[in-house]
């Protein structure tokens, strides 16, 4: 529920009541996911961009988050380095290091200076074959490496169709969050699988019910439940960023096309409440 009251005509100030205790409301995370998008140099330009923008916006409401594709993230973050705007990887490896020809760990996703990584997006679980104990595993190796875990969750469009949603979110979540988390080593990114990628979303509606539902569940896994911020991921963008983003017990979202170029994803990041 999200309240706007105008001090002055050009002053919109707004309020949200997220159904919990306002002392214990986190700053929103504005995350983009790049995937496997972007070489060298333009991403350059257009995490620069981002770090110019946050710069002239001064005190920022929410944080910034960019998951670049993984040879990028020496490179993004120096340059994102003293900025408002942090790096993560877009998925680890649960070992720290060894024979796994191909992966990185979380620790060389750390070394980098990177300060987050994702598990679990549901790319990985269908691409890759993850199942919720590996995310687990992963999600443990990325506070190991003192990272903040982002552990994806989110039902396929049969699931939601049959009325089994919050079921399976319950599933996914008990399977994939390990133990020792808490509201500032881990977030939980709701993204319905449909939504990823197709310009669908879910109902402002349906997002209060699913996201209300993983507040409860995730209150005895996680430390801080109730300070622990919950994304909602599936086809954000300018134009309906501010809906989603007013939704009881949602803190922020996870961004995948509308994060590649700055002018979309600004918007974003200026919805965030
Ligand atoms: C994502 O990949 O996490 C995602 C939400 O993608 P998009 O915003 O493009 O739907």
């Amino acid at each position: 529920m999200a309240y706007e009251l105008k001090l002055h005509d050009n002053m919109p100030l707004k309020i949200k009541l997220r159904g919990r205790k306002m002392t214990n409301t986190p700053t929103p995370l504005i995350a983009g996911n790049w995937k496997m998008n972007g070489l060298a140099a333009d991403s350059l330009s257009t995490i620069g961009e981002l770090i110019d923008k946050a710069a002239k916006a001064g005190s920022m409401r929410c944080d910034i988050l960019i998951c670049p594709p993984a040879v990028l993230l020496r490179d993004m973050a120096s340059a994102a380095n003293s900025s408002a705007v942090n790096i993560g990887g877009q998925d680890c490896h649960m070992n720290e290091k060894g024979a796994h020809t191909g992966d990185i760990s979380a620790e060389m996703i750390a070394d980098s200076g990177a300060t987050y990584c994702i598990v679990g997006h549901s790319e990985r679980r269908t691409d890759h074959g993850e199942t919720d104990a590996v995310v687990q595993q992963k999600a443990s190796a990325v506070h190991r490496a003192g990272l903040i875990a982002i552990i994806c969750v989110g039902e396929i469009l049969e699931e939601r169709e049959s009325g089994t949603t919050l079921g399976v979110i319950s599933k996914q979540l008990s399977g994939s969050i390990p133990s020792g988390c808490n509201s500032e080593n881990t977030v939980i990114a709701y993204e319905p699988v449909w939504a990823i990628g197709t310009g669908k979303t879910s109902t402002a509606d349906d997002v209060r019910q699913v996201h209300a539902h993983i507040r409860q569940e995730i209150s005895g896994k996680i430390d801080g439940s109730d300070a622990t911020r919950l994304l909602y991921g599936g086809s954000v963008k300018g134009s309906n960023a501010d809906e989603l983003m007013a939704v009881a017990n949602v803190d922020g979202a996870l961004v995948g096309g509308a994060s590649l170029k700055s002018e979309d994803f600004w918007p974003i990041v200026n919805s965030c409440i």
